[in-house]
């Protein structure tokens, strides 16, 4: 079986790297969007919970948290469409 190995765009998170230790996005740094193009909707958008269960929202990519509700309405030029609506569930019978 010929598997072919994708080029990630985002590199993944060193373990020793623990997103609770980042800042957050400064205000302005993101733009609001009225359309369905947000942070949420983004292939880079993570979500985390501390230890103590609290829900961070992080970017990956910019290795910054996003504030709680700004993932509904805002979003940066690097937004991009998340793949698994492009090639399904299952990238392995795409
Ligand atoms: S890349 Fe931009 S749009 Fe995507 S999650 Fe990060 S900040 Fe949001």
């Amino acid at each position: 079986m010929a598997w072919k190995k994708r080029k990630r765009s985002v590199a993944p998170i060193p373990t020793s790297e623990e997103p609770e230790e980042w800042d957050y996005f400064d205000y302005g740094e993101l733009q609001y969007s009225k359309g369905s193009a947000v942070c949420m909707t983004c292939e880079h958008f993570t979500y985390c919970s501390t230890k103590s269960c609290v829900t961070l929202l992080t970017c990956p990519i910019h290795r910054k948290l996003i504030q709680q509700g700004e993932h509904l309405t805002k979003r940066c030029k690097n937004w991009r469409k998340k793949r698994v609506l492009e090639i399904g569930w299952c990238a392995e019978v795409a």
